[in-house]
């Protein structure tokens, strides 16, 4: 994300998949991102001016504070259906917690059982 900083992140897909747009040290500003790649939204949000550290938060407070950020952030949709389709663990994307992440998984699979 830091967008989030791909060397954080526990999902070796979502980090093959986005190698090529990999930013450098965690700052998507780094490098741009190819306009036809799955991660050329991560250019255009807000966390692109915030260290990934922000986006891996250790208590409530910093998550609150990481989702503050992302709650104007014009990729937040994008960035938290990559992160759910990703299976990324780790840190706040799109908003969402992993707590929550993991909810909104378990509801999706809930829904599509039925
Ligand atoms: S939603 Fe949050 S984590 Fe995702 S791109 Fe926007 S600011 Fe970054």
């Amino acid at each position: 994300m830091p967008l989030h900083d791909f060397a954080r992140r526990s999902s070796r897909s979502a980090a093959r998949a986005a190698a090529a747009d990999a930013p450098l040290e965690g700052s998507v500003s780094a490098r741009p991102s190819d306009e036809d790649s799955v991660t050329a939204w991560m250019s255009a949000g807000n966390c692109r001016n915030y260290p990934p550290a922000v986006f891996f938060p250790s208590d409530g407070v910093g998550v609150d504070r990481a989702r503050k950020i992302c709650g104007d952030c014009p990729v937040a949709e994008q960035c938290l259906e990559y992160a759910l389709d990703q299976r990324i663990e780790h840190g706040v994307w799109g908003g969402a917690s992993e707590r929550e992440r993991r909810r909104i998984l378990k509801r999706r699979r809930v829904a599509a059982e039925s």
